[in-house]
């Protein structure tokens, strides 16, 4: 049984400070905060979902903010850089932007493609990226018009500790197709317009160090509940231990480690961010899941306070 993944469903990171982070994401670049919920597993933490306007998989990063993470160190076993899809002709655009925002970046060639590569203030590798590929993103803030407007992710660098094993599972588990070597890197492609090009960097790295300013898992699209259970049965036959499906309200989930020490998970495209609030009040309010809705005041009182805000550099 030979199955394809459309791509990447989400990345998160771990970060230190949740108004720093919402100020980055949204303020920054741009993104709509269209998520802001709690860590299912540790609810007086903040489980913060950034996308396009309305969230498609391929567009969402998702941060857990917490002031006490001790800083991590990005290396193999994980997620090296988070590459995003910006429209053609809009590459100066960013330049100024991040300029204006005191962002220092620097440009780098892969594939034939030119990448702005900059930091976010946890030191997450970001990259931007100039494609025509992917839908525009109508979500206006700040001085973002739709036309120079992130549309999602392109892909992402992967760090492997072990790159002909890592290449094994993209390529005979998940379904991608390898396009070849260049610069260092192999590449890979899968079906999607957005977050489709994964680049797997076959030049040794430092060993990763979980922690904040580092990416916990990329997670890969399936179709639905059914098809998660086939990627189950799939992994199962393959001889990895992914984890039991387990419910994230806006999609369901497993994990598995893949050969490289990066932790992969597989979830749904359906149901998405709009099973709890309206597409108009994405990200507006805390939202909860059902098993925490009688914790909601005490929660409401411990998480600091965070708003989405135009910033300073904007006005
Ligand atoms: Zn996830």
């Amino acid at each position: 049984m030979s199955k394809r993944t459309m791509g990447i469903h989400h990345i998160t990171a771990m970060v230190n400070y949740p108004q720093r982070n919402i100020d980055f994401y949204a303020g920054v670049l741009g993104l709509r905060l269209i998520k802001k919920t709690i860590n299912f597993e540790r609810p007086e933490v903040y489980h913060l979902y950034f996308g396009n306007e309305s969230g498609e998989p391929g567009t969402v990063i998702t941060f857990f903010p917490w002031e006490k993470q001790l800083k991590g160190r990005i290396g193999t076993g994980q997620v090296g850089a988070t590459s995003y899809v910006i429209p053609k002709n809009s590459i100066e655009f960013w330049e100024n932007r991040l300029e204006k925002f005191g962002v220092r970046f620097i440009q780098s060639v892969r594939f034939g493609e030119k990448y702005l590569i900059f930091q976010d203030p946890d030191g997450l590798e970001i990259e931007l990226v100039e494609r025509i590929d992917g839908p525009i993103n109508n979500w206006r803030f700040g001085g973002i018009q739709p036309e120079f407007a992130i549309k999602g992710f392109g892909g992402a660098i992967l760090l492997s500790a072990e790159p002909d094993k890592s290449a094994n599972v993209l390529e005979d588990v998940l379904g991608l197709e390898c396009l070849g070597k260049e610069d260092g890197f192999h590449r890979f492609k899968s079906e999607a317009q957005l977050g489709n090009l994964i680049d797997m960097k076959l030049t040794p790295s430092v060993r990763g160090l979980k922690g904040a300013g580092t990416v916990h898992h990329i997670a890969w699209r399936a179709k639905d509940e059914e098809d998660l259970h086939k990627w189950r049965t799939l992994l199962l036959s393959k001889g990895y231990k992914p984890t039991e499906i387990l419910d994230r309200n806006y999609f369901k989930a497993l994990y598995f480690k893949e050969e490289g020490g990066i932790l992969f998970e597989i979830a749904t495209d359906p149901p998405g961010f709009t099973v709890d609030e309206p597409l108009n009040e994405l990200g507006q309010k805390l939202m909860l899941p059902s098993w925490l809705e009688s914790k909601r005041d005490e929660l409401e009182n411990t998480l600091p306070t965070v708003k989405v805000q135009v910033l300073d550099a904007d006005n």
